[in-house]
């Protein structure tokens, strides 16, 4: 008997026009390569990678209509048309009346965590980013996790793990007082517990919570268009908005955000700090000069600032961001049907492998994410990344490896790159190594780098 057809599925509302070939390698290029790399995948040659799923950090493809921007751009020093089309459309989209364009997002979290924090102060944040907290520290701030318990859960479906727990909130400001906490540093979602989503709800008590004590409340804002597909899909009350209401909504919430542009803007590169607070902007345009550049163009080219602008008006169509969150569930999808352990719910821009249960075998100080996506990489050429201890780095004050509850290996999609078959043989190598999982050793760590080490610390294999 014929198959009955009993759903439709989604496709990609956008078709190939440009193609950019990639490397096929042998599985013994690949171990040299590894080696040579010192098992840090961030150390590989980009050439040496079959499918990229380091990041989806600047790695998107663009459209036409901002190639075509791109010839448009004005270079002047000074003024340009590219800053004020991508300042209207922060205000259309986002909803904030100042700006500060800043090349990239860690840019814009140098400048507010210098203008907002004095040393002594305490910022407290859903679980942490790595760019984030090393510049809230470097301005003499301590960070405090504040996300809710069932984050550090891989295997928990809570719809909303990105969520602040309110009562862990207010034992940090009974604590330390709320005069030295500056502002709420939120992440929406949070890259680091799997790209999981905050609730409106949770930003609404957020912020009756923050203005009831004085204090600010400040969004990283680089994937809120995710973070909106997720509360259209999730949260009541929303079903029927479009995800540039939901985002603007969102941000209305907000004193201001800061945003890498390398996300959600499907850019290549650029960043910015937007704001209400017109002492905060003015700050900002004092310090972006001495940087990252002039005030209306903060370290990126002028046709840089054009494609963002474009970029804005396409993140939020609706069937685009409903494809690329469909691809990331039909990949994590298919390596649940093999068992294969990941974090739940799948998340808005990667999936993340939970490498505790995947080598159980392995103790943390192995490296157990570090190692599967080296591993990953020598049986296909797929490149991942670390997400566990190599990236929590060591505590500030006893210089001791920080422990994460979570140890997870990220397969990020950069957006509109890659197909479905891709997917497929992406997963395929995941489920092979999977299944000779128990011959694997761990490493130990050989050369390691005072800031964000996880970016260029060697290994050894055991
Ligand atoms: C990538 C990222 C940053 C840092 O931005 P860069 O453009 O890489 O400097 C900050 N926060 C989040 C959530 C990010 O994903």
């Amino acid at each position: 008997m014929a198959k009955k057809l009993t759903c439709k599925s989604w496709a990609e509302p956008f078709k190939v026009k440009v193609v950019e070939p990639i490397k096929m390698t042998t599985k013994t290029y690949r171990e040299k390569a590894a080696k040579e790399a010192g098992y840090n995948t961030f150390l590989l040659k980009s050439e040496d990678v079959y499918i990229d799923l380091l990041t989806d950090s600047g790695t998107n493809a663009m459209s036409d209509y901002q190639w075509a921007g791109m010839m448009l751009g004005d270079e002047a020093y000074a003024g340009s048309r590219n800053f004020y089309n991508l300042w209207d459309n922060i205000k259309k989209y986002y909803g904030f009346p100042y700006f500060v364009p800043t090349h990239q997002g860690r840019a814009a979290e140098h400048l507010i965590s210098k203008i907002l924090i004095k040393p002594g102060d305490y910022i407290p944040g859903n679980m942490y980013f790595t760019t984030t907290r090393q510049h809230q520290e470097l301005a003499g701030g301590t960070f405090v996790d504040v996300i809710i318990d069932e984050a550090n859960e891989p295997q928990n479906t809570h719809p909303f793990k990105g969520n602040v727990d309110l009562n862990k909130l207010d034992k940090l400001v009974k604590e330390v007082g709320a005069k030295k906490i500056p502002y709420i540093s939120l992440a929406a979602p949070v890259n680091m517990a799997g790209g999981q989503p905050v609730s409106m709800a949770n930003i609404i008590e957020l912020e009756s919570y923050a203005k009831k004590h004085g204090i600010k409340l400040w969004l990283d804002a680089t994937r809120a268009v995710e973070n909106a597909y997720f509360i259209k899909q999730r949260e009541k009350g929303y079903e029927d908005k479009t995800i540039a209401q939901i985002l603007k909504e969102m941000c209305s919430h907000f004193d201001g955000i800061w945003v890498s542009a390398k996300k959600d803007l499907l850019v290549n590169i650029g960043g910015f700090l937007a704001t209400r607070n017109k002492h905060v902007y003015e700050e900002a345009r004092n310090m972006v000069v001495v940087y990252e550049g002039l005030h209306t163009y903060g370290g990126l080219a002028g046709r840089d600032m054009e494609a963002m602008a474009r970029g804005i008006e396409e993140m939020t169509n609706y069937d685009y961001i409903r494809s690329r969150i469909g691809q990331i569930e039909y990949f994590g999808k298919k390596l649940m049907e093999y068992n294969i352990p990941i974090v739940q719910p799948i998340g808005g821009h990667a999936v993340f492998l939970d490498a505790k249960r995947f080598l159980p075998h392995l103790k943390q100080i192995e490296f157990p994410a570090q190692t599967l996506a080296i591993e990953v990489y020598m049986d296909s050429g797929v490149r991942a990344m670390e997400r566990g201890i190599v990236s929590a780095g060591r505590n500030k004050v006893t210089g001791e490896h920080n422990y994460p509850k979570l140890e997870l290996v990220r397969f990020t999609l950069p957006r509109r790159v890659y197909t479905q078959a891709h997917i497929d043989v992406t997963f395929e190598s995941i489920v092979s190594v999977y299944e000779n999982r128990k011959k694997i050793k761990g490493l130990k760590m050989v050369y390691e780098p005072k800031y964000l080490r996880f970016f260029q610390a060697r290994f050894d294999r055991l």
